[in-house]
């Protein structure tokens, strides 16, 4: 039995400049670390992150307590447990906690904790970090929903919708994927520059140009893929996150235009632009609470994935009530909505049970640590959510899949997107 012998934090900077935590785990001889995201349209109900609000030095956003607690209050509890059973150890974290949403040591210490433990795990027993999880054999690598036009929260072009992505459906094996992507990025970029805009990027790496209407950022995405030589809705499919959470008042949504319309109309929109533009996927199309209206677009627009990321928040009482309420067929994954490695892998768990499609996830605010890679080639998860090919933060989880890919040789199969 290998043992941790300590457990030791610091504050890093997250792609977005902000503070966050890297946790470092020891054994007696080895040890491994894991840096923490974070979210910039977070929804209600995720894990608690906290930051030192009152600490003006860092403009109120710095993790110090944060990290104390994991030097001091989680070293400590976590001082020569078994560091092969992670469920012990992060249900001695959630305990440790005592709260809902981990608000006492924050699901950023605990998360980061968490997956340096699963790292150090794997290196002990030197196995990859991806033939750890779920999937023991037959692994699958994920469809990658490239967000290739950045809106919203994540731009300041005032697009409605936050993300534009495209997914690349035929490619037959995960390079190839990422060449039909780069092929229509590039193309998209020349296209941007010939209408004269800016082809300077988002948070998650896509383009963010001075548009501020959806149908024009469509209408770019079609046109990149053809020029590329592949046919839109077969080939590539446009695949969208609303962000609707950041849309909604007063139970009106202004998703399709600044003017806020009924739940009806908005459906109405949806419908249209997913025959126009042979949408095949929408996230979070409504805000977390509004489970009525999420049943009633599943109900109108079939055969696409609607995909719930704020709804869920990778929650397993969400996801079940969704479920029952027939709300959604896919889930967002994301570590820190949960704020631990065993809770995330359950929620995987069930979701896949019940036939949902499971799509991991980085977040706006990232780092160099390429975690989500392996958690979607090690729970067979049909597609993975990590930006543009910009941005190293991106470009490094693609970067990883490829390595898998190649060391997996003939055994690396493409997920099935239908
Ligand atoms: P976030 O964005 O990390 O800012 O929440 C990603 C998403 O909404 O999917
Ligand atoms: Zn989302």
């Amino acid at each position: 039995m290998s043992k941790i012998f300590k457990v030791k934090a610091r504050q890093v900077y997250d792609s977005r400049g902000n503070p966050t935590i890297e946790a470092e785990v020891f054994s007696k001889n080895k040890s491994a670390k894991a840096i923490c995201p974070s979210g910039a349209s977070t929804g209600t109900y995720e894990a608690f992150e906290k930051r030192d609000k009152n600490n003006k030095k860092y403009l109120g956003k710095s993790v110090l307590s944060a990290v104390n607690l994991i030097n001091s209050k989680i070293s400590k509890k976590l001082k020569g447990q078994n560091i092969h059973n992670q469920e012990k150890i992060d249900f001695l974290m959630i305990n440790l906690d005592g709260t809902k949403q981990k608000r006492r040591l924050g699901a950023n210490s605990i998360l980061a904790v968490s997956m340096a433990v699963k790292k150090l795990s794997a290196k002990l027993k030197n196995l990859p970090l991806y033939k750890t999880f779920l999937v023991k054999n037959n692994f699958r690598l994920p469809f990658p929903l490239m967000n290739i036009i950045n809106g919203g929260a994540h731009a300041n072009n005032g697009l409605r919708i936050q993300e534009f992505m495209i997914r690349p459906d035929r490619a037959k094996s995960f390079s190839e994927a990422m060449r039909i992507c780069f092929v229509v990025i590039k193309n998209l970029n020349k296209l941007i520059k010939s209408k004269g805009l800016s082809t300077s990027v988002g948070d998650e790496g896509g383009f963010a140009p001075m548009i501020n209407n959806n149908n024009q950022a469509l209408d770019l995405i079609v046109q990149a893929v053809q020029k590329s030589g592949f046919k839109n809705g077969k080939d590539v499919s446009i695949c969208l996150d609303v962000a609707a959470n950041e849309l909604v008042k007063k139970d009106k949504y202004s998703i399709h235009s600044k003017n806020f319309i009924s739940v009806e109309k908005s459906i109405l929109e949806y419908r249209k632009i997913v025959q126009k533009y042979k949408i095949k996927s929408i996230e979070d199309p409504f805000a977390e609470n509004d489970w009525n209206s999420w049943n009633k677009l599943m109900k109108s627009v079939k055969k696409i994935q609607i995909v719930g990321d704020d709804l869920y928040v990778t929650n397993l009482e969400r996801l079940k009530k969704g479920f029952l309420n027939l709300s959604s067929n896919a889930i967002l994954i994301k570590l820190n909505q949960i704020g631990t490695v065993s809770e995330t892998l359950e929620v995987i768990k069930f979701a896949q049970i019940i036939g949902f499609k499971t799509i991991i996830s980085h977040r706006s605010g990232d780092s160099e640590d390429t975690f989500i890679a392996d958690l979607a080639v090690g729970t067979n998860s049909n597609q993975i959510k990590t930006g543009s090919l910009a941005r190293s933060e991106r470009v490094a989880k693609y970067n990883q899949l490829i390595r898998i890919e190649e060391e997996l040789g003939k055994r690396a199969i493409m997920n099935k997107i239908h």
